[in-house]
């Protein structure tokens, strides 16, 4: 009798019958442009390093000397064993980045979400979802114990009928949403939707993880692009994408600060990420407000202008570095990503869960570190897959 090996198995054949089943491929080389996988290089349209950050000279030496300085651990979680300097200067620099009072820093983004959410409603909350934020919204959102209703992607009736049935309720509704939408690319409208909490009196969150760094004055995201990032009570976003290193971020008032540092549970019960990761993530919010960033940001905006007009597709709307190639079934996203490879080009195929069943896609991602020549190869490539 061997029924955890049987029941595991089972569910494995499962996931490998729906096209489902995912697997690491092993990289032996740093992230950027190129990656190699299994001895072969491949030209690289996978990473959120928007900026060709996460390799960059800056951002490794500040790890280097964040390492002879403070050593490769952090020992214990920050309100135990004290909480090391490289967290605190990469903290004032992120509220001043984002012009807020205060920051706190979570070992990733996904930790940030679940602490955050947690801490600030419970079972007497509402919370009020767009339909495709990222799974870490939702399952911070589920485990609150908050009632949830999702609006219909960056739809405003919608959100304004959940409004106003919590309104009915006579609950405080914590509305979520992304600022730049994680595998479609495309951006929700911030005004409108500051507009519409400020007159039903609730409360917003807006995850800029694919937007800090890229878009607004000095990189600052979305929300400052379109003049409401003082309206938004919680500013979330990662390290880990544009600003090359790793960790997550809540931005808000010292209140706001406070309580998560009190009450979020991914942040007092968790281990400090290692200062290393503190001090590159600072290296990288320097740049992105510095002239290089800004160089680097036209250096995007040119890539992605120049893949809009090489690859002349009706179906998918470009507006930002995400660029979703949508095929429908899995088979075809999969074989569409073999090809690819086989022409030593990585895209991934997304896939159900991360995506809807059924609206599997090739999701292409620019960077500021992508040639001309990269793009067009790519834009040669795609054109050979038929779809
Ligand atoms: C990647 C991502 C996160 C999680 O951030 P990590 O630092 O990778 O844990 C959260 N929200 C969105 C929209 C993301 O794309």
């Amino acid at each position: 009798m061997n029924s955890f090996a049987d029941e595991l198995s089972r569910r494995l054949d499962a996931l490998r019958e729906q096209n489902l089943f995912r697997e690491r491929r092993r990289v032996d080389s740093p992230q950027g442009t190129r990656i190699k996988i299994g001895g072969k290089t491949f030209l690289n349209f996978s990473s959120n390093d928007y900026l060709g950050l996460a390799n960059h000279p800056a951002l490794k030496a500040a790890a280097s000397q964040a390492v002879e300085k403070f050593g490769a651990g952090a020992g214990a979680s920050r309100l135990i064993c004290g909480s090391l300097a490289p967290f605190h200067e990469l903290e004032e620099t992120l509220a001043a980045f984002k012009k807020t009072e205060a920051a706190l820093t979570f070992s990733t983004g996904y930790a940030a979400a679940l602490g955050t959410i947690t801490a600030l409603c419970n079972k007497d909350s509402i919370i009020i979802l767009d339909k495709l934020v990222h799974a870490c919204i939702v399952d911070a959102a589920k485990l609150s114990g908050a009632k949830l209703r999702v609006f219909a992607h960056n739809d405003l009736e919608d959100l304004e009928a959940k409004l106003n049935w919590a309104a009915n309720q006579k609950k405080r509704a914590l509305i979520i949403t992304e600022s730049i939408f994680s595998m479609d690319g495309d951006t929700a409208p911030l005004r409108e939707i500051v507009a519409l909490k400020e007159k039903y009196g609730a409360w917003l969150m807006v995850d800029e993880a694919h937007a800090t760094g890229i878009l607004g004055q000095n990189g600052r995201g979305l929300a400052d692009e379109l003049g409401v990032s003082e309206k938004i009570e919680i500013q979330m976003g990662t390290l880990g994408k544009a600003l090359g290193a790793s960790g997550g971020y809540i931005c808000g008032t010292r209140a706001l600060i406070d309580l998560l540092i009190n009450g979020a549970r991914s942040f007092i019960f968790s281990t400090a990420p290692v200062p290393a990761a503190a001090a590159a993530a600072k290296a990288g919010i320097e740049i992105a407000q510095s002239a290089e960033g800004e160089q680097l940001r036209r250096q995007l905006r040119q890539r992605i202008g120049q893949f809009k007009s090489e690859i002349k597709n009706q179906d998918s709307k470009i507006l930002t570095a995400i660029i979703p190639l949508i095929l429908g079934d899995e088979v075809k996203a999969i074989t569409a990503a073999q090809r690819l490879r086989e022409q030593n080009i990585f895209v991934p195929a997304i896939r159900f869960p991360t995506v809807a069943r059924g609206a599997a896609r090739l999701r292409v991602t620019l960077t500021a570190a992508h040639t001309a020549e990269d793009v067009s190869e790519l834009c040669r490539a795609l054109k050979t897959l038929d779809r």
